[in-house]
Order: structure tokens, then sequence, then C-alpha cells
């Protein structure tokens, strides 16, 4: 999943590369609430600064490295982006002046989870969505039963249900794989 998404930005970002001019790997001091940290700067620039679409990496003085890939403004990551640690831990969603308000994070082995500073209520936008929605298939649900004995099919609160034994009983996910296995609709429910 994380793979996945940072493949994803990094299409993104070379698409941005593609359509601008940015600047390469470029030395960058990022300066948030007087915290400093070196590290590159790929991306785009307004008069020197990055401003536009970006990735920054750099780590911590403690050697723990993180880097940033979105929208920057004035220097700042601004707008949809992502930051993502080594270990594993991440924050996708809307940065303001270079402070994650909106979004989802997972801070080391924890769940994900929605996190807000905003005093009004948004959605997250649909990429935003794509990034952390999990795509696990649903479950499918039983919605008729079969009887071995007769080939007879029913709906689950039909009076043969209640009274079929176990063992007798075949589950069906569909009106239509019942026909497939050639199992007759009951006259009683009509499934
Ligand atoms: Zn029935």
């Amino acid at each position: 999943m994380k793979k996945i998404v940072c493949i994803v930005l990094t299409i993104f970002l070379f698409l941005s590369i593609a359509l601008a001019e940015p600047v390469t790997q470029q030395p960058y001091e990022l300066v948030v609430d007087g915290e400093s940290r070196i590290g590159k700067y790929t991306g785009n620039m307004e008069n020197g600064i990055p401003d536009g679409y970006g990735l920054f990496v750099t780590t911590n003085p403690n050697g723990y490295s993180w880097h940033y890939i979105g929208n920057w403004k004035a220097g700042l990551m601004h707008g949809e982006g992502s930051t993502y640690w080594e270990d594993g831990s991440l924050e996708i969603g809307e940065y303001d002046e270079g402070h994650f308000v909106f979004g989802y994070c997972y801070y080391d082995g924890a769940d994900l989870e929605l996190y807000s500073t905003l005093s009004t209520d948004r959605s997250l936008t649909d990429s935003e969505s794509a990034l952390v929605e999990p795509t696990e298939p649903t479950e499918p649900t039983v919605q008729y039963i079969g009887n071995k004995n007769s080939h007879v099919f029913h709906k689950l609160d039909c009076g043969s249900v209640k009274i079929m034994k176990d063992k007798n009983k075949v589950n069906f996910y569909s009106r239509e794989e019942a026909i497939d296995m050639h199992y007759k609709p009951c006259g009683e429910c009509n499934p």
C-alpha cells in the first residue's frame, strides 16, 4: 500500500517535472516555526524558493530521515501533500504554511487515523481518498439457501430454510449462482 502511494506520487512528480522547469536536488533549508531542516529539493521554484509541486528530502538532527512530496507555496509545504518517515509513518492530506492541518496520518505502527486542526469540517478530496482508502474487497453475503437433497433454493427467511437440516444447506451468493448450479426456485418464497 505504501509502495503504491510512493509510486503514484513519484509519477506525479515526474509529470510535474515534465511540465515545468524545476530544479533537481537543490540544497534547501526549510524553516517552519523557527525550526530548520537542511535537505534537497526537487521541483518547481519561484523567486529561488519552492513554489508549486516538489519533493523535499531531509534528515532530522537525530538521524531520522523523512521526505515531503506535494504542493509548496512561498518556500513552505502548502496545499495537498504527503510526508513519509523512514519508519513508515505518514501524513497525507492538506498542509498550511508548513503544518499538516487535515488528512490521514499513521504513526509508528498505530492505525491510520483522520487528523484535523481545521475549524470547519471538510471531506477528503478524491485524490486524497484514493491514496488512503482501503481497497479490500467486501465480503460477499449469502442471499439464498439451497437444499442439497431437493435441489430447491429459498430466500433466507423462507419457512423451509428454518426447518432444513444444516447438513443439507448450501449457500448461494446470487440468484444466478443457484440457477447455474441447477437449483430450482422455491414455489413458496419465490426467490
Ligand atoms: Zn422457499
